[in-house]
């Protein structure tokens, strides 16, 4: 079976040694030795100042809303994992939907103004496949406006925008450790700032709000995470190059077996590096893409309708119209097998099976 992902894993005597150590000190969560550990390797590897690893991304979303203080309507895109929606609802606001630009499936700065209300305190956009939103556009309207931004960056581990990490940029940017992305420590996340307030609360929040034993510095959650977590994390992390180069190296040799199929892929944007994250391919017609789905599961392929549906169809937010990009988009757009143990034998397999339904 070809699966649309599989989590990476590293050899298991490597995790299996920091495993005995955690034994050794009996000491399994609760800001311990690997966590810090795994904070400092990830600020040199991505050369940021801050982070702080959380228990996953849903969590690191929410802790951003909440240490901005946000309230009333958050300007977000349709087009991404329900996770980014749901968090701006779980705090209290509401979700406004600006669509996509049909490029490169990010939200379209150009629609963001229109939307804005007296009540709007934020703009939360999602990198979409780990591909940049237009980051200066959208910081131009949200200075304009006085207006805080969030990055939804679950898929950006390893992308860079004109030479520095993504994570660095808007007010907060966050991102997921979950065992399906890139790089992973089974369960986690992480959210990034550079105000030291912001980056304060969010550290107390993370922590249930204490400070000290007795005290609480405000409201607070368990956004905390273990030291087998980052045991994994700090295992993975010796491999990630090896991973960001071989999705790289499957994706080229996509594209080049894919190049008789009628699809669009989406642009990039200018200046950045991309981390190769995902395949997504956006196919002529739903039809077409049911067509085949069905034959690749026949074969045993799973690609994955990624992101299938536009958000603006959940059942607990105010539906909006006008959001054709994305309802078209997100009918019509496919993720194809990509993992670090995907060989070249099976792209070719998916390959051929994408172009005989195609030229049937
Ligand atoms: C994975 C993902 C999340 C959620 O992260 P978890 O760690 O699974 O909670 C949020 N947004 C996007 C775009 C994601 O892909």
């Amino acid at each position: 079976m070809i699966p649309v992902t599989k989590p990476f894993l590293p050899p298991i005597e490597e995790y299996q040694s920091l495993v005995s150590s955690i034994w050794e000190r009996q000491w399994l969560t609760n800001n311990g030795p690997l966590v810090n550990e795994l904070e400092l390797k990830l600020k040199e590897y991505l050369r940021v100042e801050h982070l702080l690893y959380l228990n996953n991304g849903t969590i690191a979303l929410q802790i951003a809303i909440k240490a901005l203080e946000l309230k009333g309507e958050i300007i977000t895109t349709p087009f991404s994992y329900v996770a980014t929606t749901s968090s701006i609802v779980w705090e209290g606001c509401t979700p406004i939907f600006v669509d996509i630009d049909e490029n490169s499936l990010n939200i379209d700065p150009k629609k963001i103004e229109a939307a804005i209300s007296q009540n709007t305190s934020a703009i939360l956009a999602t990198h979409v496949y780990g591909n940049p939103c237009d980051i200066e556009a959208i910081q131009k309207i949200a200075d304009k406006h006085n207006l805080k931004v969030i990055y939804d960056a679950a898929h950006c581990f390893g992308t860079n925008y004109k030479g520095r990490s993504i994570f660095e940029y808007g007010d907060v940017s966050t991102t997921s450790f979950h065992a399906t992305k890139l790089f992973h420590t089974i369960e986690g996340g992480a959210v990034f700032t550079k105000d030291p307030e912001v980056l304060k609360r969010m550290a107390y929040m993370r922590n249930f709000g204490h400070d000290g034993p007795e005290q609480f510095f405000g409201l607070g959650i368990n956004g905390k995470n273990s030291e087998f977590h980052a045991a994994m994390g700090l295992v993975n992390l010796k491999y990630v190059d090896e991973v960001l180069k071989k999705r790289k190296e499957l994706s080229l040799y996509y594209v080049e077996k894919l190049k008789g199929l009628n699809k669009k892929t989406n642009s990039l944007l200018k200046n950045s590096e991309f981390n190769f994250a995902y395949f997504p391919i956006v196919l002529p017609s739903e039809d077409i893409l049911l067509k085949m789905v069905k034959v690749l599961n026949d074969n045993w392929v799973y690609p994955r309708r990624y992101f299938y549906p536009s958000l603006n169809y959940l059942n607990y937010v105010q539906f909006s119209e006008g959001l054709t990009v994305s309802e078209n988009i997100s009918k019509r757009v496919l993720c194809l097998p990509l993992y670090q143990t995907l060989s070249f034998e099976e792209v070719d397999f998916i390959a051929r099976l994408l172009l005989r339904v195609q030229n049937n």
